[in-house]
């Protein structure tokens, strides 16, 4: 048998997740006043995790490296949450949100998992609803949807281009709430960079005051990671500067096994890279394919007038563009799923039809839409006959009205009026599938340690659905982890507080503390980003959004060679006894440096594409589905868990096999 047990209740899928809640063990009122709980991360899901379970009685410690909870990266999410409430009465169910969830992951999650997932998106709407969150309106007064790729129908609610922020105030207000009653403790500045373990249960972790350089011991009965995705391995993506993998990856090495590493978000619609000396990439959200329409020009010299200023793309004819995800994927054109929409930018663009100066971007257009909404709105103020300006007045204000702060954002980046000009697009890293393998109840490999939200391997399969990761991360916190955690700690209720003084807090804490004197002594010549910087390359080249054998191989070697290197030569100023964040980023670096070669590692070892995993040697040769991901379900089936052996080229993979008892194994087509 596996050593990974999934722990998914038996019986008929729509029931598992009632009957499991109706049968776990639950702890009194009573004695939730006397266990602890540490929750590392203050995102959606931590903030959720942590003023959920201090609601129901437990005494939580939350921490974050930022100055504020609300200050991490959930804040930046923009186009929206889905929620199977069938608002617009267009079809959508529970079975249709799951379905299209499992389908759109490239059938690599569990089914129970995602059942589960979609059984509670309405719940957290309700939920949000309540804390005031100001979803987008219809004119009648009623929530607004608005449609995300691989999917039929409109789920997605929001809140302009700023759904994540308003989800987090929400979340941050329930948490403040009980940081006011004194059942959450809140830890700011603090990083979590050791896990300690008491007789194989994780008991606490050892933090680091970041203004002071203090090491601290904190003990409880449980630890929840939630400390979200590791796409900075790349250095660039649309995630924040801060975002990194050192929470999961301690507890990997302490016993938790990573689950699916190589299964990376490329995100089709991000604001180009400009050259060698930037260090984020801007997203745009998807909610824009709504409205927006995704094209190349049909002709090389077209696209070489264009290059060197000598034609603007709103000179081009509609014969002379090639909307192409319409001429691909009819049925649903611009709305693909992120996977399938970036490959297809990348295709064009290495045939040479990129519209930039790099050659890496294609245009998303919302000329047409301008002109849809224009005459909606002239016939709705009964206007006869409008002049074209009037349209295009009244269609960019309802682009406005729904897009505008997204619109600033490109403007101010790009200095070019999106409203005019259509946006130059190019895909890029955003969001990690894999994670910390946890089973049906959220808990990791590691008795007691939990992980939720991006951080944990997730619903997700091999491609997440836009809008469904923050449904996840609110489904874990609010809705999941407040059930399953109950099940372990009553088995807890006569433990006392953990002592910080046994002897494992006092070897974790030496840990660290030479992990860090090690760095702080090498005071070589380069610097920490010098590293990232090299890391990210070779894993954008490698094993970004095209991988084959060969290229992982050398990733896998090149990786290890930037470990060393680094181990040798990084100089870190200042001081460990303060303020210094070169040595926070060191750290983090170190992680992503082991991080990256496991992620080649499971991306070589996978010889199938599904999802944003496009291996080159997987392809469809033949047919209506040519040229497209070619999966594997005879062979990988599996969800790989990684468990740590040392180096990362020794990691021992457990594998996970799916079983599909509710839905098809089907060749995914968006044709
Ligand atoms: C630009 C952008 C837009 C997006 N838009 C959408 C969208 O519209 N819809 C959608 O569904 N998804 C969207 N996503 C994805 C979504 O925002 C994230 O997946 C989600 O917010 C992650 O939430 P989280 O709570 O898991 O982690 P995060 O929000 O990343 O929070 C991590 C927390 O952990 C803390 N932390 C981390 N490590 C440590 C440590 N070692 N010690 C102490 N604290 C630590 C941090 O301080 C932080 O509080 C978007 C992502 C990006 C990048």
């Amino acid at each position: 048998m596996s050593v990974l047990d999934s722990k998914i209740p038996e019986g008929p899928l729509k029931d598992k997740w009632t009957n499991h809640k109706n049968h776990i063990n639950l702890v009194n009122p009573a004695n939730k006043r006397n266990i602890d709980i540490i929750v590392v991360g203050t995102g959606l899901a931590g903030g959720s995790a942590a003023a959920s379970l201090a609601e129901m009685g437990y005494n939580v410690k939350s921490f974050c490296y930022q100055d504020s909870p609300r200050r991490a990266h959930s804040i930046a999410a923009q186009g929206g949450i889905n929620a199977a409430k069938n608002y617009q009465n267009d079809g959508d169910s529970v079975y249709r949100l799951f379905y299209d969830t499992v389908k759109g992951g490239d059938y690599r999650s569990r089914e129970a998992n995602v059942h589960r997932l979609a059984e509670v998106s309405g719940n957290i709407i309700d939920q949000c609803v309540a804390q005031g969150v100001p979803f987008g309106r219809d004119y009648g007064g009623l929530l607004d949807n608005r449609s995300f790729g691989g999917v039929l129908v409109s789920r997605t609610f929001y809140a302009k281009g700023q759904t994540g922020q308003q989800l987090l105030l929400g979340a941050y207000s329930a948490l403040n709430r009980q940081i006011a009653k004194g059942k959450v403790t809140m830890y700011n500045r603090h990083e979590m960079v050791e896990l300690v373990k008491v007789n194989g249960k994780a008991r606490g972790i050892i933090a680091r005051n970041l203004e002071t350089g203090e090491l601290e011991r904190h003990s409880a009965h449980a630890v929840v990671i939630a400390s979200g995705g590791y796409g900075n391995v790349f250095f660039l993506s649309t995630n924040a500067m801060g975002s990194n993998a050192t929470a999961a990856w301690k507890i990997h090495k302490k016993g938790a096994h990573f689950a699916n590493p190589c299964y990376t978000q490329i995100h089709p619609t991000c604001i180009p890279r400009s050259g060698d000396h930037q260090s984020k990439l801007t997203l745009m959200s998807e909610s824009l394919r709504n409205d927006g329409r995704i094209w190349v020009p049909k002709n090389m010299e077209d696209v070489l007038a264009i290059r060197e200023g000598k034609l603007k793309p709103i000179d081009l004819s509609e014969k002379q563009r090639d909307y192409y995800l319409e001429r691909r994927y009819p049925a649903f054109g611009n709305l693909v799923p992120r996977d399938v929409a970036s490959r297809a930018a990348k295709e064009r663009c290495d045939a040479g039809y990129g519209v930039n100066e790099t050659g890496e971007a294609v245009y998303l257009d919302f000329a047409s839409a301008i002109q849809r909404y224009g005459k909606q709105e002239a016939a709705i103020a009964r206007m006869e006959s409008p002049s074209d300006e009037k349209i295009i007045e009244l269609g960019a204000a309802v682009i406005e009205s729904k897009y505008g702060n997204l619109f600033q954002m490109y403007e101010k980046i790009v200095a070019q009026d999106p409203y005019k000009t259509p946006m130059m697009i190019y895909p890029a890293v955003h969001y990690t599938m894999g994670g910390v393998w946890v089973d049906y109840n959220l808990m990791t490999s590691v008795e007691g340690c939990y992980c939720i939200g991006e951080a944990n391997f997730s619903d997700h399969g091999a491609n997440r659905l836009g809008a469904s990761a923050l449904m996840q991360g609110l489904a874990d916190g609010y809705f999941v982890l407040p059930y399953t955690i109950g099940d372990y700690l009553s088995n807890d209720i006569r433990t006392r507080k953990i002592s910080t003084e046994s002897s494992e807090f006092v070897e974790a804490e030496k840990e660290v503390s030479d992990r860090i004197e090690k760095l702080m002594n090498i005071q070589g010549t380069k610097s920490v980003d010098h590293f990232h910087k090299l890391l990210g390359k070779a894993m954008w080249e490698y094993v970004g959004m095209a991988r084959n054998e060969e290229g992982l191989k050398k990733a896998m070697s090149e990786i290890k060679q930037i470990r060393t290197d680094f181990w040798n030569d990084v100089r870190i100023p200042g001081d460990k006894n303060s303020l210094n964040p070169e040595l926070e980023k060191a750290g983090r670096v170190a992680d992503f440096l082991e991080l990256g070669e496991l992620f080649a590692k499971d991306a070589l070892h996978r010889n199938e594409s599904c999802g944003g995993h496009f291996r080159e040697e997987s392809v469809e040769l033949d047919g209506l589905q040519k040229g497209e991901a070619k999966r594997n379900d005879t062979d990988y089936a599996y969800v790989a868990a990684w468990e740590y052996k040392g180096e990362p080229a020794d990691a021992v993979m457990h594998k996970e096999e799916l079983e599909f008892n509710d839905i098809e194994l089907k060749q995914r087509s968006y044709k």
